[in-house]
């Protein structure tokens, strides 16, 4: 590969930019420390024509706003820093508007845009962090909203094939922090363009999810429409959350686990408080938070990585941690949450370990 990849690189390199030994420890919200042998910041579709005739998806490593990945080493791979930018109204009838926004957009900029714009839908997922190319990945959600109820389409690069593709919703196959990119084509298309559906009015608002409805009224809002609940949003968000850019973290660390009803069943026969939510056909949702609190990991640090004071499911770098360290702190949260109950925490973040 090696061999591959030096040839490659010296082919292109006259017409992309190709930095070597970049610091990443800015470029991920953890912060944990990493160097970047060959990245280029990608800004335009020309370039990642260039870049996908010449490498295979293995090869290199899609980097957004760094905020769902953790680096274990530094990446063996190419980096390709998502940099497309570009946003618009392509189409507006019937009380909807299709929107489009580069890949590279920050995400919360382009909601905070579209709300300006008085387009409904994308309020409960304000203030997430990272970059829209990224947020199909793994179907952001947040406050009872998740990705997919708002998507269009979305236009990516196939680095294997070195050819443009068009997903609809279908074909993302979208799933609870999940989606075809994650789960079946990891790093395989660069998504360059995503489209959403969004309505221009009898917008249809999600606000009775969690602290959502007590926000409102302390805020004295009765008949709220979307900028409203953008601003309740952000609020609990910056109560209950860390802020990456004062304490390194990557939001929560693992998924919830779903588990069968036969299982849960017996669970609740020991701890009959446990939370949880149906989650279809004899399954049920346990918040992962809970687990990690029940078996008294919230607010505990070991060195530099410790779990969140106000929420157990954020692991946090306090300090100068390094990635190993974050995992082997949460390899310990999984061991003890199998052995209490029997459950396997998957998680949520992306590990980078090549
Ligand atoms: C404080 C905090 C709160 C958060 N809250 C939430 C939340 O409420 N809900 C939620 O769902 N998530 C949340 N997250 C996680 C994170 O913000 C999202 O997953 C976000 O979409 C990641 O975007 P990013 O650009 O930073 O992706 P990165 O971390 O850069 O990348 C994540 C993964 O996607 C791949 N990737 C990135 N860009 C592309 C692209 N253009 N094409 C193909 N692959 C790509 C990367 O290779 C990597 O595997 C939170 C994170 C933090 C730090």
């Amino acid at each position: 590969m090696q061999a591959l990849y030096s040839r490659s690189m010296n082919r292109i390199r006259y017409e992309i930019e190709v930095q070597s030994g970049v610091d990443l420890t800015h470029l991920n919200t953890f912060g944990v420390p990493s160097t970047a042998a060959a990245y280029t910041a990608i800004q335009s579709p020309r370039q990642l024509e260039m870049v996908a005739r010449s490498f295979a998806a293995e090869e290199v490593l899609i980097l957004g706003g760094g905020s769902n990945m953790l680096f274990l080493h530094s990446p063996q791979r190419w980096v390709l820093h998502n940099q497309l930018v570009g946003r618009g109204i392509m189409s507006s009838r019937n009380g909807f508007s299709i929107v489009a926004a580069a890949g590279g957009e920050d995400w919360h900029e382009f909601v905070k845009w579209t709300l300006a714009m008085g387009l409904g839908g994308l309020e409960n997922l304000s203030l997430i962090p990272g970059t829209v190319g990224a947020a199909p990945i793994q179907n952001i959600g947040a406050y009872g909203v998740e990705l997919q109820d708002v998507f269009h389409s979305l236009k990516a690069m196939d680095l294997q094939e070195g050819i443009w593709k068009t997903f609809t919703k279908e074909d993302c196959q979208f799933g609870y922090r999940n989606s075809l990119f994650k789960e079946e084509y990891p790093g395989r298309y660069f998504i360059a363009e995503v489209q959403f559906k969004l309505t221009n009015r009898n917008h249809v608002l999600k606000m009775d999810y969690g602290a959502i409805p007590d926000q409102l009224s302390n805020m004295g809002v009765s008949e709220p429409q979307p900028q409203a609940i953008s601003e309740a949003v952000i609020a609990i968000r910056q109560r209950k959350l860390p802020d990456p850019s004062t304490i390194g973290n990557a939001g929560s660390f693992f998924k919830n686990p779903i588990i069968p009803l036969i299982h849960f069943k017996k669970l609740r026969e020991r701890f009959p408080e446990m939370v949880h939510y149906p989650a279809g056909d004899g399954l049920v949702k346990v918040p992962a938070g809970w687990l990690i609190d029940a078996c008294g990991w919230k607010g505990k640090s070991e060195g530099a990585v410790g779990s969140y004071k106000h929420q157990a499911l954020v692991l946090i770098n306090q300090g100068n941690a390094t990635g190993n360290a974050v995992w082997a702190f949460a390899k310990k949260i999984k061991q003890s949450v199998r052995q209490r109950f029997d459950i396997e925490l998957e998680p949520e973040v992306n590990l980078i370990a090549y």
